[in-house]
């Protein structure tokens, strides 16, 4: 019976996907640590149950959304999850993914989930954002509770390992951290011109959405183990260019540190003698 589901952590993001559930006609248990936090829910119609056990008894799903692994652990402490499936949509990483759905399988659960979600909660219940959740762990759980799942936001289910979802989000959420460092860095190379803020921005959505695509090249390279294969600008004469980076960053009083790290694996991998390839030959002095 998925028509029935209990929540527990009704933070910024739980609260989102717990009022989803709700106005889709869910029927709703939910629990939140500092109780006041269940009042607005409960007023839209959600059960708030006395505690987390209650809570965990209430339906046949539970899905947890709290701050951290050890959050979850704490929280279902005195919760039965005899024959219970379990969704964890709490952030953590790929092992403390699979240590859960173990730990979940020694309390009796039935079937476990792990969910990375790639939405920020203002895009819950909303799907023309684009959010979405991975899911990765029991597909059959997955299948049977599909179309609930995909109510706060699109459900991608990327296998049974449960560490699988946590993988790609952290992949996912570490390139954008390297593409913010670049934008960090760029806007700092502007300031202090008289271009303003917002239109650079818009010169630099436009060229990252079309460096984007080199990403499929990448892949094209790993593929073949050809890491010449396609290749428009060469390992050569990028580092070239990177000194001109470098020395405009000097030039402007801007630090290169947040580049400086790439660069630095580019000189390495074109010293090893790889002139020709792109920079596809990074990843492996990285894996090493
Ligand atoms: P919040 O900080 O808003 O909420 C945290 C929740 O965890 C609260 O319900 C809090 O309860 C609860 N909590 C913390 N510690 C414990 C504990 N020891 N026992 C029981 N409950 C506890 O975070 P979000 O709701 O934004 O995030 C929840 C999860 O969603 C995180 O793992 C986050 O990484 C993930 N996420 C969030 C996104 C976002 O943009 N917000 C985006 C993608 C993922 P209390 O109210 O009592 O403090």
């Amino acid at each position: 019976d998925t028509k029935k589901i209990t929540m527990l952590g009704l933070g910024a993001m739980g609260a989102a996907v717990a009022r989803s559930w709700l106005s889709a006609g869910y029927e709703l248990t939910v629990w939140n640590r500092t109780a006041s936090r269940a009042e607005p829910l409960a007023a839209e119609g959600a059960k708030a149950a006395a505690s987390a056990a209650e809570a965990v008894a209430a339906s046949p799903l539970v899905v947890v959304c709290l701050l951290d692994d050890a959050s979850v652990e704490e929280a279902l402490a005195d919760a039965d999850l005899t024959g219970k499936d379990l969704v964890n949509l709490t952030t953590g990483t790929p092992e403390q993914a699979r240590a859960r759905a173990a730990w979940a399988a020694g309390r009796g659960a039935a079937r476990y989930l792990d969910g990375g979600i790639m939405a920020v909660p203002p895009m819950i219940g909303v799907p023309e954002s684009g959010g979405y959740v991975f899911y990765s762990g029991s597909g059959e759980l997955f299948e049977e509770a599909q179309k609930a799942l995909s109510v706060p936001a699109g459900a991608r289910y990327v296998g049974e390992d449960p560490g699988s979802a946590a993988l790609h989000d952290v992949a996912l959420l570490s390139a954008m951290t390297g593409m913010f460092a670049g934008v960090s860095h760029a806007f700092a190379l502007m300031r202090g011109t008289d271009v303003p803020p917002s239109g650079f921005a818009a010169l630099l959505v436009e060229w990252l959405t079309a460096m984007a695509g080199y990403t499929h090249g990448v892949a094209a390279q790993l593929e073949s183990g050809d890491y010449t294969l396609g290749v428009t600008s060469n390992l050569a004469m990028m580092v070239q260019g990177n000194a001109t980076l470098l020395r405009t960053a000097e030039e402007r009083g801007v630090s290169a540190e947040l580049i400086t790290p790439f660069t630095a694996l580019m000189e390495r991998r074109l010293a090893d003698g790889h002139p020709d390839e792109g920079t596809t030959g990074v990843i492996d002095l990285l894996r090493s």
